[in-house]
């Protein structure tokens, strides 16, 4: 498995199957975003072609995202083709959730193995004001239907946005009492285009622990503090499900980050934060050798950066969160 400079062992792929997106998140991007062309798109063929490059050399753990996977055409079949890539052990999506009420079910026999589902609220007018198009009962049924078809275990994700939704950090972590979910707090990040809004309104997770303590109950703290991927975990006394607590922002995970990103437009990024890139799509459309393409990523990689400044006010503005995939 290849190992960047500092010694990080790196076999985390995150996939942006499209920057394409049914939602438009306040805190992702702006209304009248613009998308790539489909041609511009990294095709099927090429999306396996590359992903047979990744596993080859270690890469054994997959999450599918965006923009909005579910909206990519053909993505049930997509996807068994990927489940089916010989060294891929481990295939997640992140998604909206909007779609999973009938994809969830085909997605699962296809060979995807668990969700994270994106929900920032239970109130139908605030779901609706924070996502501008989306209907929070279609989240909703498409949370029943993964779990149902056994996508688990379930985790949803919530950006806290101060002003828009503290007031469900307390309800979100409610769920915990009755769902076996991980219910995980998000601090928003500044991306390019949203970024005046989104420095202005973070929201640390020692705030919302603290509004969870005061308001519910003390939640333990799990496995000593050990992260699980990139959530610190709690439970709330009596509760089926955990809390899972992202500081992007106030207490990063970059020593312990495996991860690499594979943007929909076929660039490898080594850090969601940092502009670098590898551009793979290009020459791989250019003929280029596998070993070629091999020592692309290997190079890349090696020079994956430490870490982000965003604590110093620096923050990369090359691309939203829905074009590097999230
Ligand atoms: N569309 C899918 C979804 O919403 O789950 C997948 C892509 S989305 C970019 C991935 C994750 O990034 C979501 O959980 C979303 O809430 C989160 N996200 C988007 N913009 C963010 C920001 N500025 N700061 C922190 N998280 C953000
Ligand atoms: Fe779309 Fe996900 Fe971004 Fe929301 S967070 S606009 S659902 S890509």
């Amino acid at each position: 498995m290849p190992d960047d400079r500092f010694g990080r062992n790196i076999h985390y792929l995150r996939i942006s199957l499209t920057d394409h997106c049914n939602l438009r998140c306040l805190y992702c991007m702006p209304e009248d975003q613009t998308f790539l062309p489909n041609a511009e798109l990294m095709q099927d063929g090429e999306i396996i072609q590359l992903l047979q490059l990744f596993t080859s050399l270690g890469f054994d753990k997959i999450r599918l995202t965006g923009g909005e996977p579910t909206v990519r055409a053909h993505i049930v079949d997509l996807v068994r083709e990927m489940a089916a890539t010989p060294g891929v052990k481990s295939l997640s999506m992140t998604t909206n959730g909007v779609l999973l009420g009938k994809l969830a079910a085909p997605l699962k026999e296809a060979g995807l193995q668990r969700v994270n589902i994106s929900l920032d609220t239970l109130d139908p007018g605030r779901f609706k004001s924070l996502t501008r198009w989306g209907k929070f009962e279609d989240v909703w049924s498409g949370i029943q239907a993964a779990e149902a078809a056994g996508l688990t275990p379930l985790k949803l994700n919530a950006v806290v946005v101060r002003g828009h939704n503290l007031d469900d950090v307390v309800p979100m972590a409610n769920l915990t009492y009755e769902h076996n979910w991980q219910v995980r707090f998000i601090e928003m990040m500044p991306f390019a285009g949203q970024t005046d809004f989104q420095t202005g309104l973070v929201v640390s997770d020692a705030e919302i622990l603290e509004m969870v303590s005061t308001q519910l109950d003390k939640p333990e703290l799990l496995n000593h503090g050990m992260l699980d991927g990139e959530a610190r975990l709690y439970r709330l006394p009596g509760a089926k499900g955990t809390l899972g607590f992202i500081s992007s922002v106030t207490n990063p995970f970059c020593a312990g980050c495996t991860r690499a990103r594979l943007t929909s437009d076929g660039k490898l990024r080594l850090c969601l934060l940092k502009e670098k890139e590898v551009d793979l799509l290009t020459p791989l459309r250019a003929g280029a050798s596998i070993e070629d393409l091999r020592a692309m990523i290997l190079d890349g990689i090696w020079w994956k950066p430490w870490g982000h400044g965003l604590a110093e006010g620096e923050f990369a503005t090359n691309r939203t969160m829905s074009q590097i995939g999230g």
